[in-house]
């Protein structure tokens, strides 16, 4: 292996993991550096619903979105992956077909979902079937499938990417939020999300309210375990879970779905989205080296991974065959 096909991640959340699959895949050196393993990311709190995209830049996060489609779609064949394609039903959303937007026409299997079918108080709603994906599961199987390909994870704190860009010539800048401090991306904003994670009692179907406003109601079962929220506080960055939150998230979930009455209380789960004016897939140069940054997604990293990952490898191969052109 020559020192032009090697390549440093930093960051171990979803963006990292994947985004190190997709260039080990494609036959280069890999590294993955990450202050946090991947049980104490942003990741692993998400819920995690893959579903459209509405961020900037619009048309790439949209075809980010189709693309990680297809490849849940995959991924949701083998349930050890902890991905599943999961029944849906989402309320609050546009009252009729011809008011869905592009971004949301690709969701699978989406009609209207007849009147008997929602709750009280949510007017119109419409059935799907979509990835849903347990995250620790999910991490777990990420970090497998790389060391599959021989990628081994550093737990390394990195305080400019120049260190990392000393070790390969393409580095993969996946911090999420880190970016604020790392390369002073003052145009990451912090939004707290809390969820209170609740035992199964058999749900199976997701739940997810379509509201603008920063309470919504959602929850997303898995096998083990069903993840309740919702909850946006754009500027918070203190991840204390708020035990009003708590009380809120439970009485919306268990108005919807009255089993969740009887169900246990596992645990209280906070992270931090990593919000930007524009999701950031871009080169930038390092010196000698390239820095591919692969951050700002917001509220639907997991959604965008697998595309933005993709996009990441195709932008490294053309910086390798660049500085070949070169020599
Ligand atoms: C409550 C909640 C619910 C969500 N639900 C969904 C959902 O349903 N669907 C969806 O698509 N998305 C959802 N999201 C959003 C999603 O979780 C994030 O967009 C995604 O996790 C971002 O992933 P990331 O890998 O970019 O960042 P992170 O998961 O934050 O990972 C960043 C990595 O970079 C490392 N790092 C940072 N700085 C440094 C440094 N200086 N040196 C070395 N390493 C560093 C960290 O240790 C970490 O490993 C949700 C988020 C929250 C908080």
């Amino acid at each position: 292996m020559t020192r032009a096909e090697q390549a440093v991640v930093v960051g171990a959340g979803v963006s990292g993991l994947t985004t190190a699959a997709c260039l080990a895949e494609a036959g280069w050196a890999v590294q993955v550096w990450s202050a946090e393993p991947p049980h104490s990311t942003t990741s692993v709190v998400a819920g995690a619903l893959w579903g459209p995209s509405f961020l900037e830049p619009m048309a790439k996060t949209m075809s980010w979105t189709n693309r990680s489609l297809e490849d849940f779609v995959a991924l949701a064949r083998d349930p050890a992956t902890g991905v599943r394609m999961a029944p849906a039903l989402t309320v609050g959303g546009p009252a009729s077909t011809a008011e869905i937007p592009p971004q949301a026409r690709s969701i699978p299997d989406l009609r209207p979902a007849g009147v008997d079918e929602v709750p009280p108080g949510f007017g119109g709603g419409s059935r799907a079937t979509m990835p849903l994906v347990d995250m620790p599961r999910y991490l777990d199987h990420l970090a497998g499938r790389l060391t599959e390909l021989g990628v081994e994870l550093e737990e390394r704190t990195v305080r400019s990417l120049d260190e990392a860009a000393g070790a390969a010539p393409v580095v993969i800048n996946c911090t999420g939020l880190g970016s604020r401090d790392l390369v002073d991306d003052a145009e990451l904003e912090p939004v707290f999300g809390q969820h209170v994670i609740l035992s199964n009692p058999g749900l199976d179907v997701l739940f997810m309210e379509l509201a603008m406003t920063d309470e919504w109601t959602s929850f997303f079962p898995h096998p083990t375990r069903v993840v309740c929220g919702g909850v946006r506080i754009a500027g918070r960055t203190d991840r204390t879970p708020d035990p009003d939150l708590t009380e809120r998230i439970l009485s919306r979930v268990r108005a919807v779905e009255p089993r969740l009455h009887d169900a246990e209380v596992i645990d209280i789960e906070t992270g931090i989205r990593p919000v930007r004016s524009a999701v950031r897939v871009e080169v930038e140069r390092l010196g000698d080296a390239h820095v591919v940054h692969n951050y700002g997604h917001g509220g639907n990293g997991v959604s965008l991974s697998w595309g933005c990952a993709r996009e990441v490898a195709t932008l490294a191969l053309q910086l390798r065959d660049e500085s070949a052109g070169r020599l």
